[in-house]
């Protein structure tokens, strides 16, 4: 089995876009097997070199003595480049993909590879959770629906696909490196639900901006490299935001539905009204819309105050004609539990929070159950 050191000796002789020693930019290994995981921290405004330099080290890291396969990713530190925070990073990374699709003569993201995704074929649901924007509670949603549907007796599969920020080495209290079991990365586990985040694969002291086509990679990994095995429902955690990369997924993934995260405000909604077109742009169902932080639950009295407009999503959900699933409240107990790893859906099944969240899984069930059939992946031009 090759090491750590074998995997940079490979790299000896090849130079990032700057210069340097290639090996000098390793961020990661993570080794098992036959299959090397690596990941390499570039500069992110010199993308394209960068990938010339990812490809060049994929190779040379493959013809590694006891290296059959190796997967590269690239990263890019975002802690030394104050004046990039995340959102205009993100904004940014999109906007350059969309130049590029723009290269490409079409509105689109260039048409990603059509067809199957063997590692997602057993899965008999997939489930997108989106929101039109960051801090919305979606990936809170996302982790306690998958917890919800787990409870109802389902094999469930929780896909991070955030790469811009996972979440879900936190909401789980997850710092396992996942293992490689036959060729794929096998998911971390936690309540009975199978977990994977790019935020496993990554160093977490790093923080990292992921530029267009990088992350375009990255997740094609992310779907095509894990071995999920059977699956009643695989939910995917979705980048916030309805840029490229969002569209690629949604394209990519044979999506059996989208939920949409909202809280009550107008902005938030005006971004939930994109969200839920990009979706029926790909002819991805809607299952339906959550309206999180709905209203908030005093954990003295119980009494329940309506901070925001509270009711907001409902009526937009009714007008963009798309089923209301139901609301969350804005609960301490909620971000208690999410913030000490230990979800509510998982750590407390019985508390009135839980409930909310196993009352909405219980529809999502349901209305995946009652559809006719999957959604094909569609490939949107212009
Ligand atoms: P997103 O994935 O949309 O960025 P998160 O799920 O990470 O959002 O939530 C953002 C923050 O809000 C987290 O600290 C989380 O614990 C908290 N949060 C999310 N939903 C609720 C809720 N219903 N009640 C209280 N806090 C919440």
């Amino acid at each position: 089995m090759a090491t750590e050191a074998d995997i940079l000796k490979a790299l000896e002789g090849l130079y990032g876009p700057g210069g340097a020693p290639l090996a000098g930019a390793v961020s990661g290994v993570n080794l098992s097997g036959a299959k090397a995981f690596v990941s390499l921290a570039g500069d992110p405004s010199q993308t394209q070199a960068w990938e010339a330099a990812r490809v060049a080290a994929e190779r040379a890291i493959k013809a590694a003595p006891g290296v059959e396969q190796a997967v590269v990713t690239l990263t890019a530190e975002r802690a030394s480049r104050p004046e990039a925070p995340q959102p205009r990073a993100q904004a940014q990374a999109q906007g350059h993909a969309h130049a590029q699709a723009h290269a490409h003569g079409a509105g689109a993201p260039p048409p990603q590879q059509k067809g199957g995704i063997p590692a997602l074929e057993k899965i008999r649901f997939i489930v997108a959770v989106a929101s039109g924007k960051g801090g919305v509670g979606k990936s809170t949603t996302s982790a306690n629906l998958a917890l919800g549907l787990a409870a109802q007796g389902w094999r469930v599969g929780l896909l991070d696909a955030d790469v811009y920020g996972p979440s879900m080495p936190r909401l789980f209290g997850l710092t396992d490196k996942p293992k490689v079991e036959g060729g794929k990365l096998a998911p971390l586990e936690a309540y009975g639900v199978k977990i994977m985040s790019m935020g496993f694969l990554v160093d977490e002291n790093v923080p990292m901006v992921w530029r267009g086509p990088m992350v375009s990679q990255a997740i094609s990994q992310m779907l095509g490299e894990v071995a999920w095995g059977e699956l009643d429902a695989l939910v995917i955690d979705m980048p916030p935001g309805t840029g490229d990369v969002q569209l690629t997924i949604a394209q990519q993934v044979p999506l059996a539905g989208a939920v949409i995260v909202s809280t009550p405000q107008d902005l938030a909604l005006i971004d939930a009204r994109r969200a839920v077109s990009m979706f029926q742009k790909v002819e991805a169902p809607i299952l339906g819309v959550i309206e999180n932080m709905s209203y908030f639950l005093c954990p003295h009295c119980g009494g329940r105050s309506e901070i925001f407009a509270h009711g907001g999503a409902r009526h937009d959900a009714e007008q963009m004609g798309v089923p209301f699933l139901g609301e969350a409240p804005l609960d301490i107990k909620i971000r208690q539990t999410s913030d000490a790893g230990t979800p509510v859906v998982g750590a407390e099944p019985d508390s009135p929070q839980a409930a909310v969240y196993l009352n909405l899984a219980a529809k999502v069930k349901t209305l995946l159950e009652t559809q006719k059939q999957r959604a094909a992946p569609k490939i949107v031009v212009g």
